[in-house]
């Protein structure tokens, strides 16, 4: 396996992504939330940065891109064509079922919008790992800040589609919370409680809870289970279709 992945606590509680080829020497990151610590952990590895993927515009995924520019001059920095106006200026400008290349390994862009519009995911089959940001999350989902419930729900519906042993790198380390809220939901849902028990000691010792794996995801979190008669019951939505459903969980978690 030349591909290795390396999880980067930043700021309270984001994470960054870094991804190296052994045989190329080729490194990849996803999102910048600080440069300090991404720094830090490429001169531990002794890796040099090449390549740069934004999920999105928030200040907390991409305001780290200076320092880290700064630091490897000779970079490709990749996110979305529709977002180019908000984002720092872009290498490779990309859309919804494009694919590109990295060090011999294929990137499928999937357009993930929601939390925000131009929000996208990196699905790289090599890696067995898609990069996600504030989409699907560790046991839950991003807000909707600039998408509506459908749009999200679409959104999440791409994601859930791909294959289960999937490696699910998410932007956040929100998943002791969420793993509450999942647990009001569903409470009887063993492979969730389970879960949560994990969580609950992975996070006593500040261990990431993230990346997570797609079918660990499938089976215990809410936001990808709204389809199910017993979560529609438990929501008084029995009929509804899925897109409404998911919009009062969302609604629901908003306020929880
Ligand atoms: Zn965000
Ligand atoms: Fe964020």
């Amino acid at each position: 396996m030349p591909l290795t992945l390396v999880t980067v606590p930043c700021l309270s509680d984001n994470y960054a992504f870094l991804l190296n080829d052994s045989d190329t020497g080729a490194t990849l990151l996803v999102d910048i939330p600080e440069a300090e610590p991404i720094i830090a952990m490429l001169q531990q590895r002794g890796w040099s940065l090449t390549d740069i993927l934004i999920t999105h515009h928030h200040h907390d995924h991409i305001q780290g891109l200076a320092g880290v520019v700064a630091h490897d001059a000779y970079l490709r920095v990749t996110g979305a064509a529709a977002d180019a106006h908000r984002l720092p200026p872009l290498s490779r400008a990309v859309s919804d079922g494009d694919t590109f290349v990295f060090s011999g390994h294929t990137i499928h862009v999937l357009d993930v919008s929601g939390h925000t519009l131009g929000h996208l995911a990196y699905y790289i089959p090599d890696a067995g790992a898609v990069f996600t940001g504030d989409s699907l999350m560790a046991l839950g989902c991003g807000r909707l800040f600039e998408g509506d419930a459908p749009t999200m729900w679409a959104s999440l519906q791409k994601l859930a589609a791909l294959p289960p042993e999937t490696l699910v790198c998410s932007g956040h380390e929100y998943t002791a919370k969420n793993a509450e809220f999942a647990l009001s939901v569903e409470p009887d849902n063993a492979e969730l409680i389970a879960r949560a028990a994990r969580i609950a000691a992975d996070r006593a010792e500040w261990h990431p809870t993230v990346p997570s794996v797609l079918s660990d995801e499938l089976a215990t979190n809410p936001f990808l289970r709204v389809y199910l008669p017993k979560v529609k019951e438990t929501l008084s939505l029995t009929g509804h279709s899925d897109a409404e459903v998911f919009a009062a969980l969302r609604a629901r978690k908003d306020r929880f």
